[in-house]
């Protein structure tokens, strides 16, 4: 199980957990609560995963419904998400899991390896399984991990707040799909946008959000004390840097700009704009990278 999950400590009891997919979950540790951002694609058993970490009652959220942050949903009981992200969730479990099959074999057997998934995999049964029970998050909703487990419909009254707490709170940011939610935990000060903000955006899907919907919400971050941030897609935290560059990026983007995408496993075509950074990224990458669709910003 070690071997096929990667588990690196990011900060003082925050982990990811990192699966050969290329995607990441995050784990964070309070004083009497864990959270689990995202489950990976369910390909292994995550939760035991998270056991080799801690032993704490564990709250588990979704950024969104694609299959790789949603996929391990099977292994818990209770996972919390977006109620705007039902759609995408359940295009993802009725139509896309066998595209995300297909594409894994096919790109492996290319390079000469093989299956992504562990040899005890059981491929009808990844089909068939879901989410035994959805809670349905609400926009500001936080939870203390320093505090007793609650019942899953209560919530934490955050003007009665301190210092004393462990905060995460869940900031719905319409984008890469309309119900993506972003975490920010008021401790460490590290927000997790999911793929919600990287400097490789992906906005073209039927379920994205319009491009300049996106763009304006993304202005409600400033309010926040964000140092780093954990995009699901990076093994590394980053700046919180480009949280006031991408939106600058979308004002530069024009059709013009912009060349003939296909998304690489269902053939979705959109547009995508590249914008050179030229240095500037405190984060040491050169480019910004936006699939839009031209009729959704
Ligand atoms: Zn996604």
């Amino acid at each position: 199980m070690q071997e096929y999950f990667k588990i690196n400590q990011m900060a003082e009891g925050i982990y990811q957990i990192y699966e050969p997919g290329g995607v990441g979950s995050s784990l964070i540790v309070g004083k009497r609560q864990a959270m689990l951002i995202d489950t990976g694609y369910g390909f292994a058993d995550i939760s035991k995963a998270v056991r080799t970490v801690t032993d704490l009652p564990l709250r588990v959220v979704n950024t969104h419904g694609h299959t790789d942050h949603a996929g391990g949903n099977r292994y818990f009981n209770k996972v919390w998400m977006n109620p705007a992200d039902k759609a995408t969730y359940k295009e993802y479990q009725n139509h896309q899991k066998p595209l995300v099959a297909a594409r894994f074999e096919s790109v492996r057997k290319a390079a000469g390896k093989g299956p992504i998934w562990p040899e005890d995999f059981d491929r009808l049964a990844w089909y068939a399984a879901g989410t035994k029970e959805f809670c349905w998050l609400i926009n500001g909703q936080t939870f203390d991990l320093d505090a007793p487990e609650e019942r899953c419909n209560q919530t934490f009254d955050f003007d009665e707040a301190s210092e004393e707490n462990h905060l995460i709170e869940a900031i719905f940011i319409p984008g890469h799909t309309v119900g993506s939610v972003m975490f920010f935990d008021w401790k460490n000060h590290i927000l997790f946008p999911g793929d919600d903000l990287d400097y490789s955006l992906w906005m073209h899907f039927k379920t994205s959000a319009p491009l300049y919907t996106y763009q304006k919400r993304l202005q409600q971050l400033e309010q926040y004390r964000i140092e780093a941030i954990l995009p699901s897609h990076r093994k590394q935290l980053l700046s919180p840097w480009i949280i006031k560059r991408m939106p600058e990026a979308i004002e530069h983007l024009s059709v013009e700009k912009s060349r003939r995408f296909f998304h690489p496993r269902t053939g979705e075509p959109g547009y995508l704009y590249k914008e050179i950074l030229n240095g500037e990224s405190p984060d040491g990458l050169d480019m910004i990278y936006i699939t839009y669709q031209i009729n959704n910003m």
